[in-house]
Formats: C-alpha cells, structure tokens, sequence
C-alpha cells in the first residue's frame, strides 16, 4: 500500500486536500479509497495464474469510482486480491479488449468428438467457433498462458526502438492448450499488431489492432485414447469405442482467429516502466 500512498501525492485529490490543510487545517486522508472516491482508478491484478480471467481482463484499464465495472470493484469480490491505483495524467496503463463475439452457439466438443470427426469425417477442417472453444481457447491463452501482459512488454518494447509513429510486428509461437481439452496439445498461436506511437511528455500513447491466429493438426488419436481412458483401464474400453480408436481415419486441421484491441499509455523511458 505504501505505493500507493506514494502516488496520491499526485493526484488532483491531494493537491485539493493539502489547500484544504492550509486553508482550514483539515486533517489529509492518505487511504487510497478517499484519494479515489472521486476519480478513475487503474485495475491491478497480481498478474499471476491465480486471478479470475474476469478480474485479468480488467487489468490495467481504468474505471471510474462512480460507475464499477460489472466485476465490482478491486477487491470486492470474494478472495479478491486486485488494486485499485489512482490514476492520474502520468499512470501507466496497457489494456487488451477483445473485438466481437467468441461465442459459437454450437454444443462444446469433448474429446470423443475430435476422434469421431477424425474418423468420419474425412479430414474436414474445423473452426475454434464451431467446435465451442473459441472463448475458451482465447482466455486460456490470454491469461492463463499470460500472452496478454507478454504482449503488452512486447509491444511497449518495439515501441521505444521504433519511436514516435507507426508500429507494425508480427508474433507467434507453440503454447499448451491441453487445459482446455486434451485433444488440442500443443498448438501455434501467431498474429501480428499494429497501429501508432503518439508521445505526450514522458509518455507514450499506444494504440494497435492485433490480429491473432490459432493453428493446430489433430493426428493423434491412439495417444488420445490413452489419455481418455488411462494406462491400466485401456484393455477394458467397450468394444465400440476399441472399433472408433483402432480404425485409420484422417487428420485435420484446426483452425480459429480473433481481434484485439491494444491501448496503452506507458513510460517512454524503459527503466521507469512497468512494461519492458
Ligand atoms: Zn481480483
């Protein structure tokens, strides 16, 4: 909390209460909720695995005292360990909103599915949004696998060596998504972002668009059954699902893609930065 003390010095709360203090000898309220209760704060997560994907899609956007989020505030919610800090011309922020819809409308894949389309279906091509993963993949991703706080170093990175004006970068790499289902294993996700730098004083203001590419070949089948059914239950799988595992089949592509909406205002100087 002590950093947070630290930065209601600067805020337009303080510099009322301190002529306040001089005026009338009104005692300061240092508590951060005080120095806030007027304004607009950023939202903090721990920024590890433990937070909510609700609460980690908040993180470091700015909300208004007077009109919370629907999550609540930071640190309303049971077991929350989030942080509101006052946010004032020179707070850092980098926030990542996702562009449309990722609901499907479609029944959600098990793993059976992935085998009975592997087998049946041949070799047909699917997407995240029609097999029901397309949330789940993208959140997973984006705060469970932490791409989003790496991209936000990323970018504020390839924005200090490109200096002030237009950003353009691609990205892309294998990341574990047998979390979500164990059919997906490891899969590719690649994209690329971009958008402008625009400096204001010690900061720079950074907009992108980033577009993101999720790829995957379903080819493995007899390693699926195993892990479905587990080494010592494997000789007593029902003959119908021995028949669906056993036969050859073809493998297929998996594919999904989704559009994120970049903004940041972060520390020109990297050493005074959080996002390096
Ligand atoms: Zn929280």
């Amino acid at each position: 909390m002590e950093a947070d003390r630290a930065d209601i010095r600067r805020t337009e709360y303080y510099r009322r209460a301190f002529d306040a203090y001089l005026r009338y000898g009104t005692r300061i309220d240092l508590s951060s909720k005080a120095a806030n209760r007027t304004g607009r704060y950023v939202w903090r997560t721990r920024e590890d695995d433990k937070v909510r994907p609700s609460h980690a899609a908040n993180n470091g956007r700015v909300f208004s005292w007077s009109d919370p989020p629907p999550t609540g505030h930071p640190g309303e919610a049971p077991g929350c360990r989030c942080r509101a800090v006052a946010h004032y011309g020179a707070t850092e922020f980098a926030n990542h909103t996702i562009v449309g819809s990722l609901e499907s409308g479609r029944p959600r894949w098990e793993n059976l599915d992935f085998v009975r389309h592997f087998y049946f279906d041949g070799g047909r091509t699917v997407t995240l949004r029609e097999i029901g993963h397309l949330r789940e993949v993208v959140e997973h991703y984006a705060y469970r696998l932490g791409a989003f706080r790496r991209l936000s170093n990323e970018i504020a990175e390839f924005a200090r060596e490109s200096g002030e004006g237009a950003i353009l970068d691609d990205f892309g790499q294998p990341y574990e998504f047998g979390q979500v289902e164990h059919a997906h294993g490891r899969s590719v996700v690649s994209g690329f972002y971009r958008g402008r730098r625009t400096d204001r004083g010690t900061m720079m203001a950074t907009a992108c668009t980033i577009e993101f590419v999720f790829s995957d070949v379903f080819t493995d089948p007899a390693n699926l059954r195993e892990r479905l059914f587990g080494g010592s239950e494997l000789n007593r799988v029902s003959p119908g699902i021995a028949r669906l595992t056993d036969l050859g089949g073809r493998a297929y592509k998996i594919t999904g893609s989704w559009t994120v909406r970049f903004e940041a205002n972060i520390y020109r100087e990297s050493r005074r930065s959080a996002y390096k």
